[in-house]
């Protein structure tokens, strides 16, 4: 029921009353077959026993004075107050801020492309994907929990297809008590990708499998499965993990912030493969921030489009696309927005809607963007752009904004030749261009095992 997700700001306040001294954030899995568990045993666990994904038990708005007075506060401090109802004190507020302030060490800038158009640039941070602020902000929630127990460490396990695997190793490097170990295609990513997993050492570790990304998903699932690796504690840094999720919410503010002194409604759309950035921004309108309408932007794996237009979600294999950090057949995050429409099909597309591209109309795309705007797009930002424009269709006093999640950079084996450009190479990247690769190579799911019981 969505009063049960809604709770009322009244409720929440005597909620903390009776909580006294120690405020616990609860987060339910949504297969509704597991124990509720606290902020840090859900970042901890990363999914549920069950297999379902953590959930938060209250979404509580935030007060009508926030959104009054949002163009004065930093984008630390709005970050501070859309995120610590999700945490409660289960980490001090002291040590959150200076979480905050490590994770956003970079600019969300918000770029007219044109009339009532504007690009949210998400890409300025280490590894200039978007999934840098997510990466940077659960590795140091792990490496706080980890400090109160001397003990024991955590291993995080992550498969990666590209870009996760750099923002995960760049976000977690040099965090105590935590070890990485990034699965990667030997082949399949690009050099840029591979040295930026592969160059930085400390606890970090890449392994290079002889396969192919579905092949290395399946060795971390079976490791999360094997009972041999139990006192291992493995958890994952992907979307499913809520520290990595929770946190994407930020840049809905930071847009709103942005343009707010335009008193136009506002639509978003977000070039979406696993819907956890869409999900986020779910969760921000659910705290009152006022947004008009969402946009799911897809390439042609188009499972969500379809179950708008059909009313039945029926899962494909994904399908390479050249914005291939969205080739995603089944999206995991959806079942947390379904959540938050309880399962109300047209209530939900009162707020939102998904639309499907090829790889032909994104090329176009980046080529009109380019020519009449002067503006360089890389393919997922593109696909983002087409989605807004036909959704801007239907509103026509409004502002779109669409999310451009990666630098043209990590994309310019598309970029150069579609645009004719040679595109400059950012300090990040030039950084690791000139370190050299270190990795171990497996073959085999017991190659992966050993390497972790050793
Ligand atoms: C991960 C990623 C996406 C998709 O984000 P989701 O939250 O999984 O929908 C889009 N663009 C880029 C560049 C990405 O790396």
């Amino acid at each position: 029921m969505i009063s049960d997700v809604m709770t009322s700001r009244k409720n929440h306040k005597s909620k903390i009353v009776n909580a006294q001294s120690k405020i616990i954030m609860k987060y339910y899995s949504l297969n509704h077959n597991a124990p509720n568990v606290s902020f840090q045993e859900a970042v901890i666990k990363g999914i549920a026993p069950d297999k379902g994904l953590y959930f938060p038990e209250t979404i509580t708005p935030l007060n009508a004075d926030f959104f009054d007075t949002i163009e004065n506060l930093s984008n630390e401090e709005i970050a501070y107050q859309a995120i610590k109802q999700f945490i409660g004190n289960e980490i001090p507020e002291i040590i959150l801020k200076e979480i905050i302030a490590e994770t956003l060490c970079f600019d969300f800038p918000v770029i007219e492309v044109e009339k009532d158009i504007y690009a949210l640039e998400l890409f300025h941070g280490p590894t200039m994907a978007f999934k840098d602020v997510g990466a940077r902000f659960m590795s140091r929630c792990l490496g706080y929990f980890n400090k109160e127990k001397k003990d024991s460490k955590n291993t995080v396990l992550v498969a990666t297809s590209g870009d996760t695997g750099g923002a995960v190793a760049s976000g977690f490097l040099g965090v105590k008590g935590v070890e990485v170990i990034i699965l990667y295609p030997s082949g399949k990513v690009s050099d840029i990708q591979e040295r930026q997993l592969t160059t930085l050492g400390q606890n970090i570790t890449a392994l290079e499998v002889d396969g192919v990304f579905d092949d290395c998903q399946d060795m971390v699932k079976k490791a999360f499965l094997d009972i041999d690796l139990k006192n291992k504690n493995l958890t994952s840094a992907n979307s499913i993990n809520i520290a990595r999720w929770l946190p994407q919410m930020f840049y809905f503010f930071y847009a709103y912030k942005a343009l707010k002194k335009e008193n136009k409604p506002l639509i978003y759309s977000c070039p979406s493969g696993n819907f956890g950035n869409i999900c986020a921004g779910i969760i921000a309108k659910k705290m009152g921030l006022p947004i008009e309408h969402f946009v799911a932007s897809t390439n042609v794996n188009d499972t969500v489009p379809r179950f708008l237009e059909k009313g039945i979600y029926d899962p494909k294999p994904s399908k390479a696309t050249i914005s291939n950090a969205m080739d995603v057949g089944n999206p995991s995050n959806f079942i947390r927005i379904q959540e938050m429409y309880q399962n109300d099909l047209e209530q939900f597309k009162k707020d939102f809607s998904s639309f499907t591209f090829s790889d032909e109309e994104t090329l176009e795309a980046m080529k009109t963007i380019y020519n009449t705007n002067g503006y360089i797009a890389e393919p997922h930002g593109a696909v983002g752009y087409l989605g807004l424009k036909k959704e801007l269709q239907n509103h026509k006093n409004a502002i779109g904004i669409f999310l451009e999640t990666a630098h043209p950079i990590k994309f310019l084996h598309t970029v150069e030749p579609t645009l004719n450009v040679k595109l400059p190479i950012p300090t990040q990247i030039e950084s690791v261009l000139n370190k050299e690769k270190v990795s171990i190579k497996i073959k085999t799911y017991e190659h992966l095992k050993t390497f972790l019981i050793q």
